[in-house]
C-alpha cells in the first residue's frame, strides 16, 4: 500500500534536499506526514493536475458525494480537519451575514462557544482562530480524584446566555456528556452544535452516526484514516452553514454579475453581492486535493483498505516473533471495533535492559534508519507500533533496529 508515483525511485526525492526519509511506525500522525495515499489516490491527484476546472463548482460536486456519504445535507473539502474547524466556527459566527463576514476574527456579535472543560484541547486553537470565545463547563471529577463525575448536560444548559453563538464537542467514544444530549440541549435553544471528529474514522459508522445523531457541522481528518491527502479534510452538515464556509473559503475575485456558484453548495439569491476574500481563504484547498480526497473516501467506504488489516498483523506478528527472548513484553492490541487498525505494544522490561523506554525510542529515532514509534505510552514503559506504514522491507529494517536497541 506505500505509495508509488510512477515508477519507483532508486534514491529518496527527500535526499536530495538532505532530509533523511524515516520509518514511521506512529500512524497517521501529521507531524511525519500524515497517511500512506493508495496509488488510486496517486493516480487522482495526478489525473486531476492536468486539467482546470472552477474551484466551486469543484466544491459543489465534493458536496453531493460527502453529503450522499454521511447523510448530511451538504459538505465541503477543507485543507484539513482544524481548517474544516475555523471554517465551521466562522459559519455559525457570520452565516451569510457579508457584514460579518468581513469583520472575522473580530466580533461585536455573540461568538462564545461552550465547551466541555475536559474536551479542550489544543486542536481548539483552530475554533477561537475564527474569532470565537470558548466558555468552559463542567468536572472531570475522576480525573483530579475529586469525584464521581464528569461533564453533564444540564451545564452546558445553564451557560448559554445572549452572547452564546454555538457549542463545540469534541467526539471520542468516551466523551461525556453524550453527543445527543449535548445536542438536545443546544437545539432547545436554537443553538449548533460543532462537533470535533478529526480522528474518528475509522470505523466507518461514524462518517454517517454523529450526524445521524444532530451535530450541525462535523469535521473529520482526510489525512488520517481516510488516507487522502496530509492536508484534505471534510467539513460536513446543515446546507446554510455549508454554504457560509464555502463562501469564507473559496476565492472570491470574480464579477457578480458573472459568478455562478453551484446552486446546492451556495445560494447566491441571498446574497446581496460579493463577499470579498473571506476568513478561509487561507486555507485553500487544491484541485488535486479535492479529487485526492474524493478518491480516498471513495475506496474507504467501499471496503478497499480492509485486506490491509490482515497484512499488518502479519508485520506485527513478525516483529513479535523476532523480539522473542529479548527483555521485552510484546502484544498485539486488535481495537474492538474490527476496523481499526492493530497495533504492537512493547513493554520494556527496564530495569533488565538498563535503558528506560523513553531512551529507546530516543535512539530509535537517531538511528539508521530513523524510527519513530508510538509514543504514548512512555510512561508506562511501552513503545507502541502502528503498521499502516509497514511493509515488508521496512519491517525488516524495523526489527533489525529493535533487535539492536533491546538486546542488553
Ligand atoms: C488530528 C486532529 C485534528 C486536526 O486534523 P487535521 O486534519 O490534521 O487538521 C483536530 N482535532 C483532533 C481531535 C485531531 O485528532
Amino acid at each position: 500500500m506505500a505509495g508509488r508515483c510512477g515508477n519507483q525511485p532508486v534514491m529518496s526525492i527527500y535526499r536530495k534536499w538532505g532530509v533523511e526519509p524515516i520509518i514511521n511506525v506512529s500512524g497517521n500522525v501529521t507531524r511525519l506526514g500524515g497517511a500512506p495515499l493508495p496509488q488510486a489516490v496517486l493516480d487522482a491527484f495526478c489525473a486531476a493536475a492536468q486539467e482546470s476546472v472552477p474551484l466551486d463548482q469543484l466544491q459543489g460536486a465534493a458536496s453531493r458525494v460527502i453529503a450522499e456519504t454521511t447523510g448530511a445535507e451538504a459538505g465541503l473539502v477543507t485543507s484539513g480537519a482544524a481548517a474544516a474547524l475555523t471554517l465551521g466556527t466562522a459559519a455559525i459566527l457570520a452565516g451569510d451575514n457579508l457584514r460579518r463576514i468581513e469583520q472575522l476574527p473580530h466580533c461585536d456579535f455573540p461568538c462564545e462557544f461552550i465547551i466541555p472543560r475536559e474536551q479542550r484541547n489544543g486542536y481548539d486553537h483552530a475554533i477561537r482562530a475564527a474569532g470565537a470565545r470558548l466558555v468552559e463547563v463542567g468536572f472531570h471529577e475522576i480525573v483530579a480524584g475529586a469525584g464521581v463525575r464528569r461533564c453533564e448536560a444540564w451545564e452546558i444548559a445553564a451557560a448559554i446566555g445572549p452572547q452564546t453563538a454555538g457549542v463545540v464537542y469534541v467526539y471520542d467514544q468516551h466523551a461525556r456528556p453524550p453527543l445527543a444530549e449535548v445536542v438536545a440541549v443546544a437545539h432547545e435553544h436554537k443553538l449548533p452544535v460543532l462537533v470535533d471528529a478529526a480522528g474518528e474514522v475509522p470505523p466507518r459508522e461514524h462518517l454517517r452516526s454523529i450526524i445521524a445523531a444532530g451535530a450541525d457541522l462535523v469535521a473529520i481528518s482526510g489525512g488520517k484514516g481516510l488516507r487522502g491527502p496530509q492536508a484534505s479534510g471534510i467539513l460536513c452538515g446543515r446546507r446554510d452553514l455549508i454554504g457560509s464556509a464555502a463562501l469564507q473559503m473559496l476565492d472570491m475575485d470574480d464579477h457578480f454579475e458573472l459568478w455562478e456558484p453551484p446552486s446546492n453548495l451556495i445560494d447566491k439569491s441571498r446574497l446581496p453581492g460579493m463577499p470579498r476574500h473571506g476568513i478561509g481563504r487561507a486555507m485553500k484547498v487544491s484541485k488535486e486535493q479535492i479529487v485526492a480526497l474524493l478518491t480516498a473516501l471513495e475506496l474507504y467506504t467501499s471496503g478497499a483498505y480492509e485486506p490491509h488489516r490482515d497484512q499488518m498483523q502479519r508485520h506485527l506478528q513478525r516483529v513479535v516473533d523476532a523480539l522473542d527472548g529479548l527483555p521485552v513484553c510484546s502484544q498485539i492490541v486488535v481495537p474492538a471495533d474490527g476496523e481499526s487498525a492493530p497495533t504492537l505494544e512493547l513493554s520494556v522490561n527496564e530495569s533488565r535492559l538498563g535503558r528506560t523506554a523513553f531512551e529507546v525510542c530516543r535512539r530509535l529515532r537517531h538511528g539508521s534508519p530513523p524510527i519513530y514509534v508510538g509514543h504514548g505510552q512512555l510512561d508506562q514503559g511501552r513503545l507502541v507500533i502502528h503498521p499502516i506504514h509497514l511493509n515488508e522491507e521496512r519491517t525488516t529494517a524495523l526489527v533489525g533496529r529493535l533487535r539492536e536497541e533491546l538486546s542488553r
